[in-house]
Parts: structure tokens; C-alpha cells; sequence
């Protein structure tokens, strides 16, 4: 076991594209870091920089005590997982896992005996003997994790190693996979585009997005506090809502302008936030989870400066909850996820309006069409300045 250590480091592909800039980030022995990020962000070419399987361009790479930027990959006492889980097809259950101690000339007896050991944490004892085609895809996922395991290795590098496992499956090999990590106490770096993945996984989560960490910190610090634009959009499921607004002076303090609309600020929320009376009468992107939304029939008394005025377009009712859209008379702030902004695109109605989500109590009784008011509790409102798009806290 080892901590694993990344002091600046740079990729620059040979063709001039730098996948990843001066990435700084100091995993520590036994912990559980994911690396998350949209397509192309640089998460597969930084997990494979620490594999050596991409040469490092610049900055320095430390597993344990050793510097390895030029240390080959075998030599660097890691163990990967891929999402295709490369087992030999020919191969039995047990020789998949014990190839590597095989090619690394450890006696027979010790082979079988971590092979075992291996097969009795996954709980693939009964098919030993099996070939992965005569495997279900968690059995297969497992036996790619068995093969890691054998080998008790230093670190593990995992690159989106649930990918190819229907919804139900992925959900459940997530918490097999965190377990087993918790258990063995071994450092894990684990990509994914997936962020309740990352989310349900990490000890902590590390956002890039176009090659630069944007933060790293817990889920819930992640969450609760965004240092940006772009982790605000792109941690949440469903995501935050983020417009384009104006700070004013409302009759009881600060208000959020939202088109021709006035949300007055929770005066507590105003009074930690000292920042933001620097962003009076001056545009400034605000952002509200769907969680801080209700339908104010189901609620206790809501003060008419927190209402927003919408039409209901969708309803899906979930059992525990409804997530509800609804367009609101504002702009979507861009947030810099390629993903996202085709999203807002598609659900503007061509004039400036953009959707809104919001997690309703199931008691509530909307339905598509109406023309409704929307609780919004200000107290947990996110701000971020719109030239640079960084959170507005002090
Ligand atoms: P995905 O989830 O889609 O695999 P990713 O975040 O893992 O995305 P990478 O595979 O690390 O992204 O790629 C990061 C960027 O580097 C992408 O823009 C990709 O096109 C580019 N890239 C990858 N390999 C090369 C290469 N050999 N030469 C040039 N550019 C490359």
C-alpha cells in the first residue's frame, strides 16, 4: 500500500494537444480517489500516466516513497481494471486470476492459495473452473477485480470498470466494489464520467474538466460548496438550475432578479456572503438545487417574495418524490459542460425562458400544463461571478 502523489503533471500528446495541465493531487495510503470529468476531459490519459502506460510530459509522479515517471509499468506495483476487463476467454476462472503471479514466476502453491483467498472475497468459489463466456457480467466484472486483488499491489487504477454492466448491475457492483476497497485498504484511483458513481464511491472526488482540476474535496463538500460554475453543473442528479440574474435591492434586503422576476435572499444567506454587496445592480449567474424548490400547497406558510411564478411542462412521479420542469422567464448561465449546454438549448422554447427542475413532495398535486407558483427556499442559493464563473462565498 502507498500513497500515490501528483506534482504538476502534464501531458502533451505528440501532435501539440495538451490533455492535461500541472494536475496537482496527493492521494493518501489506503484512500479511495475519483477522478471524474466529461468525455475528454483527461481522466483516462492522467489514470494512464500513473499506470506508465502514457509517458509523462511534465511534473513528477511518486507512488510510496519512489519518484516512477520512468519506471516501467510492471515495475510500478499497480494493478489496473479496464472497463473491457481483458480476461482470456480460453483461460479458466482461476487462471484468469492467477495469469499475472503465473508470469511473475510465483510458486504454485502460493498462486493457488491467493487465487482461493481471492475467490472467497468475490464469492466466485463455484465457478473457478468455469471460462468467462460462461460468466454473467457481474461474475466477469469480479473476476477482472480477482486478478487485481492476486496480486496485492501497491495501488489500484480503475478506468470506468462498470461501464459495460446494465443499470441494475452497475448500481450493485458500485457498492460490491467500494466494500471490497474499504476492506482491503488499498489506494484506489477510479475513472469515471459518472458522477453519482464518483459521488457513492470516492472518499473523495476530484472535477476535471479540459485537462484542469477544478476541485477536489468529499462528495459532500463537492456538493454543498462548488468552487465553480462547472462543478456546481455538473455534481447533482438532476443537476443544479443556474441562470443568468441580477442582484437588487428588494423591500427586505437582496433580491435575485430572474427575468421580470424579484426572489428576495434569505437576510442569513446576504449576511455570510459579504462578497455579494460588491455584485449589486450587476449581473451575477445564481444557482438552486431542485431540492430547495417545493410546491408551496404542501408547505407551511411561504412569504410571497420567495414564490416564482411557472408553467408546469413535465411531471414525472418517482413514488418518493416528483421531479418537476418548468420553464423560467430567465437565461441559462453557460457553464462550460459540453453536455449541459445542449441540454438548455433543446428545452428553451426559443424565447428567454429556460427549464427549471425541482423535486416536489409527492403530495404534491401539479400536473403539466399549469400555471403554478414555486416554493424556493433562498437560504441555500449559490453564487458565481459571470466573468470567470468562480463561487461567490466570502
Ligand atoms: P473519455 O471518457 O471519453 O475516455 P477522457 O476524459 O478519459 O474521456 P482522454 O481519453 O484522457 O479523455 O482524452 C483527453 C483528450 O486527449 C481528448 O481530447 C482526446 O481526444 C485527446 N487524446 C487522447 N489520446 C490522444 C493522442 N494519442 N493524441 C492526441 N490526442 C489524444
Amino acid at each position: 500500500m502507498a500513497e500515490v502523489v501528483l506534482d504538476k503533471v502534464t501531458k502533451r500528446y505528440p501532435n501539440g494537444f495538451q490533455a492535461v495541465t500541472e494536475l496537482d493531487l496527493d492521494i493518501a495510503d489506503g484512500e479511495f480517489l475519483v477522478l471524474v470529468g466529461p468525455s475528454g476531459c483527461g481522466k483516462s490519459t492522467a489514470l494512464r500516466m500513473i499506470a506508465g502506460l502514457e509517458e509523462i510530459s511534465d511534473g513528477v509522479l511518486r507512488i510510496g516513497d519512489k519518484v516512477v515517471n520512468d519506471v516501467h509499468p510492471k515495475d510500478r506495483d499497480i494493478a489496473m481494471v479496464f472497463q473491457n476487463y481483458a480476461l482470456y476467454p480460453h483461460m479458466s476462472v482461476a487462471d484468469n486470476i492467477g495469469f499475472a503471479l503465473k508470469l511473475a514466476k510465483v510458486p504454485r502453491s502460493e498462486i493457488e492459495r491467493r487465487v482461493k483467498e481471492a475467490a472467497s472475497i468475490l464469492e466466485l468459489d463455484p465457478v473457478l473452473d468455469r471460462k468467462p463466456g460462461q460468466l454473467s457480467g457481474g461474475q466477469r466484472q469480479r473476476v477482472a477485480m480477482g486478478r487485481a486483488i492476486v496480486r496485492q499491489p501497491a495501488a489500484f487504477l480503475m478506468d470506468e470498470p462498470l461501464s459495460n454492466l446494465d443499470a441494475k448491475l452497475r448500481v450493485q457492483m458500485r457498492a460490491e466494489i467500494a466494500r471490497l476497497q474499504r476492506n482491503l485498504g488499498v489506494t484506489t484511483i477510479y475513472v469515471t464520467h459518472d458522477q453519482v458513481e464518483a459521488m457513492t464511491m470516492g472518499d473523495r472526488v476530484a472535477v476535471l474538466n479540459a485537462g484542469v482540476l477544478q476541485q477536489v474535496d468529499s462528495p459532500q463538500t463537492l456538493y454543498d460548496r462548488p468552487d465553480n460554475l462547472f462543478v456546481a453543473a455538473f455534481i447533482g442528479s438532476p443537476a443544479m438550475n443556474l441562470f443568468e440574474g441580477t442582484l437588487v435591492a428588494g423591500a427586505n434586503g437582496l433580491a435575485v432578479r430572474l427575468g421580470s422576476h424579484d426572489l428576495a435572499l434569505d437576510p442569513a444567506t446576504v449576511s455570510e456572503r459579504s462578497a455579494l454587496s460588491a455584485y449589486r445592480d450587476r449581473p451575477i449567474v445564481v444557482g438552486f438545487r431542485p431540492e430547495d424548490l417545493d410546491d408551496p400547497a404542501t408547505l407551511n406558510e411561504v412569504p410571497s417574495d420567495r414564490l416564482l411564478p411557472a408553467k408546469i411542462e413535465l411531471v414525472e412521479a418517482l413514488g418518493s418524490e416528483l421531479v418537476v420542469h418548468f420553464g423560467v422567464a430567465a437565461k441559462a448561465a453557460e457553464t462550460g459542460d459540453p453536455d449541459r449546454v445542449e441540454e438548455a438549448r433543446i428545452a428553451s422554447d426559443g424565447e428567454e425562458k429556460a427549464t427549471c427542475v425541482a423535486r416536489f413532495s409527492p403530495y404534491s398535486k401539479v400536473r403539466s400544463g399549469e400555471d403554478v407558483m414555486i416554493a424556493v427556499n433562498t437560504r441555500n442559493f449559490h453564487f458565481f461571478d459571470p466573468s470567470n464563473g468562480a463561487a461567490i462565498w466570502g
